[in-house]
């Protein structure tokens, strides 16, 4: 097992792939002696995976086996410090067991993390999430912790945000906001709507996560708060916030508490190029009472370009495979239309019908929420034809000029979002085309 010191020492002087290789062994040894789960699934104990390289040697874990299997799986059989939900958006949400073990792993990770960027510590506050369960152990990541339910606490959000602390060692302000993009979304607009000063407050980064950050939404942050945005990719499975934006590169770079590896569409074996579905192992000792194991996310993530800080190639999440587009072009699937395009182009245009999620007293905006569409794709002939049913929020048949011009604006936007898309068309290879229905007709799409 991995040691304590070695961890600390790792996370200071060694690279990331060197801190993953050392902790996957820790991981499969841990999962071997401690998983019923994981035994039966290995059949032997996997001594001849020594880096994240050797992975493809184990078997894939999806949702449902981990779901099904749930206490043969835990590492440990007492109670856990907390039991966690995911979203559930894809359906019945799953169990996460987690210890304080693991938190305090974590929390000394952020620890080395802050020391080697110097100065006092960052205050922060954390907006937590109503739905998923307790969400945060305080050692984890010393926070002020706020919900976001009621009125009063927006009220409450802005005072914390405006008052000095003296707290030894730590920043005099909250400079940090750390949220989940809904909430996040929300706080925002309430105070945008009240005609807020925003530079009475001393935020100077904002890192969300949970859903898609949309061009427009990250124009409202940026403009708003006068902060820079970090978004975050995180699986609730596997750990909390695991792969965050880089400002050098257009990708995310996974933590080195996580492996990703990314696989072929067609064959599930590992590329290094193009796009995949994104497998994921969460790495002891920061996830060790329910272990993910090359878990099948089937999300779809692109390869970014090596990043020019880090030489590493980043990943751009795309989003879900059951709600893209992957049409068969020469013998290979190939996904043309990704749900990441759709909201970050209807995201722009107020006449598409938004569902709240939520409806949160005290805010009058109804445009938080989720875009009603679906797409579908037809053969006709030898050409696939993508269609995206779009809602709108007026009668498209009393408002025909309208409709139209927006119809046409929807397909430019998406084309020029996503170029491979466009190149297909453009070669005669695929078309694409946008309807609109009539308002109460399409379900809400979570991306
Ligand atoms: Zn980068």
């Amino acid at each position: 097992m991995a040691s304590y010191d070695t961890t600390a020492g790792l996370a200071r002087d060694a690279s990331d792939t060197e801190l993953r290789t050392s902790l996957l062994r820790a991981t499969l040894e841990h999962a071997w002696l401690t998983s019923p789960f994981y035994r039966t699934l290995w059949g032997r104990q996997p001594v001849d995976v020594h880096t994240p390289a050797d992975l493809p040697a184990l078997p894939f874990v999806t949702k449902q086996q981990i779901d099904s299997n749930l206490d043969d799986v835990v590492t440990t059989k007492g109670m856990p410090d907390l039991i966690q939900f995911t979203g559930g958006t894809m359906g019945v949400a799953s169990l996460r067991y987690r210890t304080e073990a693991e938190s305090r792993w974590l929390g000394e990770r952020n620890r080395i993390l802050e020391k080697m960027s110097g100065g006092p510590r960052k205050l922060c506050l954390h907006v937590l999430v109503p739905f998923n369960g307790p969400e945060i152990f305080v050692a984890e990541w010393p926070s002020i912790n706020v919900p976001l339910v009621l009125e009063k606490h927006f009220r409450q959000v802005d005072g914390l945000l405006r008052r000095e602390y003296a707290f030894d060692g730590w920043e005099r302000r909250v400079s940090t906001i750390i949220s989940g993009l809904d909430r996040l979304k929300m706080l925002t607009t309430y105070l945008l709507e009240r005609g807020t000063d925003f530079s009475a407050y001393g935020v100077r980064t904002i890192v969300t996560s949970a859903s898609f950050l949309s061009r427009h939404w990250r124009r409202i942050l940026e403009e708003s708060w006068n902060a820079r945005v970090i978004d975050v990719f995180g699986l609730s499975e596997v750990s909390d916030g695991v792969a965050v934006e880089c400002d050098r590169c257009t990708g995310h770079h996974m933590a080195p508490i996580a492996i990703a590896e990314v696989v072929s569409l067609k064959d599930r074996t590992p590329i290094d190029a193009g796009t995949g579905i994104l497998v994921m192992t969460g790495l002891y000792p920061f996830v060790q009472t329910q272990p993910f194991i090359r878990y099948w996310t089937d999300d779809l993530v692109e390869i970014a370009p090596p990043c020019p800080a880090t030489r590493e190639p980043g990943l751009r999440f795309r989003g879900r495979r059951s709600q893209s587009v992957v049409v068969d072009i020469d013998g290979e699937p190939s996904p043309v239309l990704f749900p990441t395009d759709i909201v970050d182009v209807l995201d722009d245009l107020p006449e598409v019908a938004i569902e709240p999620e939520v409806i949160v007293q005290g805010l009058r905006s109804r445009d938080i929420g989720y875009h009603k569409w679906r797409v579908e794709t037809r053969q006709t002939g030898q050409m696939p034809d993508v269609l995206v049913h779009v809602e709108l929020k007026f009668s498209p048949c009393l408002y025909r000029d309208r409709t139209r011009t927006l119809r046409e604006q929807i397909r430019t936007d998406l084309l020029s979002r996503n170029r491979c898309c466009a190149r297909l068309i453009e070669a005669g290879r695929l078309s694409l085309d946008v309807v609109p229905h009539e308002p109460g007709t399409i379900d809400k799409v979570i991306v």
